[in-house]
C-alpha cells in the first residue's frame, strides 16, 4: 500500500537540526516514506537555503531579513518568498502544512509553535525555548486544539521512549542525563579565564553555538528539565540530572517500585528526528549504531548543582512561574553573544542570569497570575530582559 505524504514546513532549515532533518528525509525517501517539504525557513544563509530549495522543492521559503528577499527570488523564481516573524508564521499557519518541524533557535521560535498549535497542527519541536518560555500557553493550546507536540532533543527522545506503555502514576522521577560539558572537571577558579574558543568545544556534540554555551554553563540542561515538566507533567522536585560524560545513555525514568529503564544510543541526533517524523514506526535508514565489540562502561557521576550557579537561576525562575523564564531566556541569550564577542568573562553569564531574575522579581512579579501569560506579555517581558542583560556591567575580577 502507498504510504501517505507527510506535508512538512521546517524552520531553520540551515541549521545543525535543520540540515540532519533533511539528511534524515532523504533517507526515508529512500526506504519509501513520502515527504512533501512545502517551506524551509533560514536565517541569512541563502547560499544553503537555495542549495536546499533546488534539492526539496518547497513551495514557499523565508529569510530573516527583507534585504535577501531579491536575491532569493532571482534564484528561486518558480517559488514563494517571504521574510521575517512573519514568513515563520506564514509557513506554519499553511493549510497544507500538518507537521511544523521548528529548529530555529531563541525566543523566534515561539510564536509559529502557537501558531501552528493553535490550528491543532502537530509540532516537532527542536526550539525547547517555545516551552522554556511559553510552557503554559503551549499546554492550554494543546488542550484546547488537540494538536500533538513531540520533542527533538535526545533526552526527552529517550524519555518517550522509556514512559510508553506507562501513566503519570507509574513515575518515580525522570532522570536527564549530561555530558557535563568542556568545564565538568575544570577548577571553578579557572573558569574566569576560559575564552570562547574553549567553551564552544564540546566534547560530545556538533551544535549551533549558543547551545554549545548553553550546554558548558548547564543552562541547557535546566532548559531540558523544564521541557520535561511541560511535556510529562513532573514537578520540577522529582526530574534530577545525572552526569554521564559519554553520551550514549540518553535519559532515564526511574519508576515507582524502584526499577529504571534507560535509552542508549549512538551520539546521532537523526535517530529522534527520523522516530518524530515517522512516529511510532521503526525503519532502517542506515544511520550509526552503538556496537559491543568494545566494552562499555556505563560512567552515571553525580551532578554538583553549586558548580553550575546558571543552572541553579533558570531552576529558580522555573519555579517562579509566569514570565520569569521569558526574562531569562532573553537574558541568557544577550549574555551567550556577549561572552562570544568577549565584552564579558564566562561565570558572567551565570552572574548576568542571576542579577536580571532579581530584576524581574522587583519589578515584573506582579503581573496578573489569573491566567497563562499571553504572547505580546511575554514578548514585552523578552525585550525588557534583553535591554537589562545588554547594560549588565560586572567586576572585572570574577
Ligand atoms: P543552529 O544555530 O545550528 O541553527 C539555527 C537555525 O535557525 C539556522 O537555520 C538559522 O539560519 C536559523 N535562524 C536563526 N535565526 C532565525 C530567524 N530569525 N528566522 C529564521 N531562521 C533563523 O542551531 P541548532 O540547530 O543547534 O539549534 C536549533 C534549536 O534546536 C535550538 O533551540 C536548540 O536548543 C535545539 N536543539 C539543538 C540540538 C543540536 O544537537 N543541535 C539538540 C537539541 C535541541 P542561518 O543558518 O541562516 O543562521
Ligand atoms: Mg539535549
Amino acid at each position: 500500500m502507498e504510504q501517505p505524504k507527510r506535508r512538512i514546513a521546517l524552520l531553520g532549515s540551515t541549521g545543525s537540526i535543520g540540515t540532519q532533518t533533511l539528511d534524515v528525509i532523504e533517507r526515508l525517501e529512500k526506504v519509501g516514506r513520502r515527504f512533501d517539504v512545502i517551506g524551509l525557513a533560514t536565517g541569512s544563509n541563502v547560499d544553503l537555503l537555495v542549495e536546499q530549495a533546488e534539492r526539496h522543492r518547497p513551495r514557499a521559503v523565508s529569510v530573516a531579513s527583507e534585504d535577501a528577499v531579491g536575491e532569493v527570488r532571482r534564484r528561486l523564481p518558480d517559488v514563494e518568498v517571504h521574510h521575517g516573524p512573519e514568513g515563520l508564521l506564514y509557513l506554519s499557519e499553511r493549510d497544507d502544512v500538518d507537521v511544523l518541524v521548528n529548529a530555529v533557535y531563541g525566543a523566534a521560535g515561539l510564536p509559529p509553535t502557537l501558531a501552528a498549535l493553535a490550528l491543532g497542527k502537530t509540532v516537532g519541536l527542536a526550539n525547547k525555548e517555545s516551552l522554556v518560555i511559553g510552557g503554559d500557553s503551549i499546554q492550554d493550546l494543546l488542550a484546547s486544539h488537540g494538536g500533538g507536540l513531540l520533542s527533538i532533543d535526545s533526552e526527552h527522545h529517550a524519555l518517550h521512549q522509556c514512559l510508553h506503555g506507562h501513566g503519570p502514576d507509574d513515575i518515580e522521577r525522570l532522570i536527564l542525563t549530561a555530558s557535563g560539558g568542556p568545564f565538568l572537571h575544570a577548577d571553578p577558579e579557572s573558569l574566569a579565564s576560559v575564552t570562547p574558543e574553549d567553551a564552544l568545544e564540546h566534547p560530545t556534540w556538533a551544535m549551533g553555538r549558543r547551545i554549545t554555551i548553553d550546554s558548558a554553563t548547564m543552562v541547557n540542561k535546566a532548559f531540558e528539565v523544564v521541557v520535561a515538566h511541560h511535556l510529562y507533567g513532573v514537578e520540577y522536585d522529582r526530574i534530577d540530572v545525572v552526569i554521564h560524560p559519554d553520551s550514549y545513555v540518553h535519559s532515564l525514568v526511574e519508576f515507582k517500585e524502584g526499577s529504571i529503564k534507560a535509552e542508549l544510543g549512538p551520539r546521532d541526533m537523526r535517530i529522534p528526528i527520523q522516530n518524530l517524523l515517522i512516529d511510532p514506526e521503526r525503519v532502517d535508514t542506515g544511520l550509526p549504531r552503538l556496537r559491543f565489540d568494545e566494552p562499555l562502561q556505563l560512567n552515571l557521576l553525580p551532578f554538583e548543582e553549586s558548580r553550575f550557579p546558571a543552572y541553579s537561576a533558570v531552576l529558580a525562575a522555573a519555579r517562579e512561574g509566569g514570565s520569569a523564564l521569558a526574562a531569562i531566556n532573553a537574558a541568557d541569550e544577550v549574555l551567550v553573544y556577549r561572552f562570544l564577542d568577549r565584552e564579558i568573562w564566562f561565570p558572567h553569564i551565570a552572574a548576568g542570569l542571576a542579577a536580571v531574575l532579581a530584576r524581574w522579581r522587583a519589578e515584573k512579579k506582579g503581573e496578573p497570575r489569573d491566567r497563562s501569560p499571553e504572547l505580546p506579555w511575554l514578548l514585552e517581558v523578552d525585550r525588557w530582559a534583553r535591554d537589562e542583560a545588554r547594560r549588565l556591567t560586572f567586576e572585572s575580577d570574577s
